[in-house]
């Protein structure tokens, strides 16, 4: 399913005037060629190795479980995975988050186009490049791969992907899921199957981002159910900011609670630690 059929399917406005659109975008998608989504590099379809790249705090060391940057004034872990304070104080129900970048310009700019411009088609790049990450982001033994489910007696089950899913209301104002698109886009490059209702929010709305960390864990609790057993699963939870980490800990708490082993989240942006982020506004997490 094409991203327009996609938006027609989730919002059927059926009126001459959203129709002409329709149809313009179709053509335009059809002869336009595809270009690089940060410098538009008409010889990319999607995201240039070299904007990859050069994605802020691409080379930044992270707590391997939260995926928050590190303090520059920490010296650098020993091997192994390290972990942030909060992660060692309470542990989250996820064991690892894999961050395209940190929530700063171009990914900002990317993200807000793609939830309030509505440009469903900037998540297939956000996707893949995500998937790219995710191969080389983890170690080797906690890097879930298809392969994974390739069958025999005692094959653990594969990894499935799923996104953090959207409060009705906001569903019906965007047309579109944007961490659904991201993850589905994931799962095709992966080839990983994508549970697309794998996860349901127990309650209607959502807790206002002006909320500090404590609060919004607080709000989000058993905000969350699984929609299936998730037996002995590695579930892969793509959502596209964190923030304070609550609304994917409430996710991994409810995907744990259904089964599931390991809970690995894929996010396309994670705003800096307080001290290094340069007066931008919170955004929901
Ligand atoms: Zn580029
Ligand atoms: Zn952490």
């Amino acid at each position: 399913m094409t991203v327009m059929e996609f938006r027609a399917r989730v919002s059927p406005d059926d009126s001459p005037a959203a129709a002409l659109r329709r149809t313009c975008a179709r053509f335009f998608d059809a002869w336009l060629p595809a270009a690089c989504i940060v410098c538009g590099n008409a010889h990319i379809d999607g995201l240039c190795p070299e904007c990859e790249n050069a994605l802020p705090g691409r080379a930044t060391m992270r707590c391997a479980r939260c995926g928050l940057a590190s303090p520059a004034s920490q010296p650098s872990p020993a091997p192994g995975p390290a972990h942030c304070a909060a992660c060692q104080a309470d542990p989250p129900a996820f064991s690892a988050t894999v961050v395209l970048g940190d929530y700063a310009p171009p990914l900002e700019r990317l993200v807000q186009a793609l939830k309030f411009g509505r440009d469903a088609a900037l998540a297939p790049p956000l996707g893949r490049a995500l998937a790219r990450r995710l191969e080389t982001a983890l170690p080797d033994g906690a890097r879930p791969d298809a392969s994974d489910a390739s069958g025999g007696p005692g094959a653990l089950p594969g990894p499935i992907v799923t996104a953090i899913p959207l409060s009705v209301i906001r569903l019906a104002g965007r047309g579109f899921n944007q961490s659904l698109e991201i993850a589905r886009a994931l799962a095709r490059a992966r080839r990983l199957p994508l549970g697309h209702r794998l996860l349901a929010r127990t309650r209607a709305g959502t807790p206002a981002s002006t909320l500090h960390a404590g609060e919004r864990r607080l709000a989000l609790a058993g905000a969350f159910a699984a929609s299936r057993p998730l037996a002995a699963r590695t579930v892969i939870v793509v959502d596209d900011v964190m923030t304070t980490g609550a609304t994917l800990r409430a996710a991994a708490d409810a995907l744990r609670a259904a089964g599931a082993a390991h809970v690995i989240n894929c996010v396309v942006a994670r705003t800096p630690p307080p001290d290094a982020r340069h007066d931008r506004p919170r955004r929901p997490g």
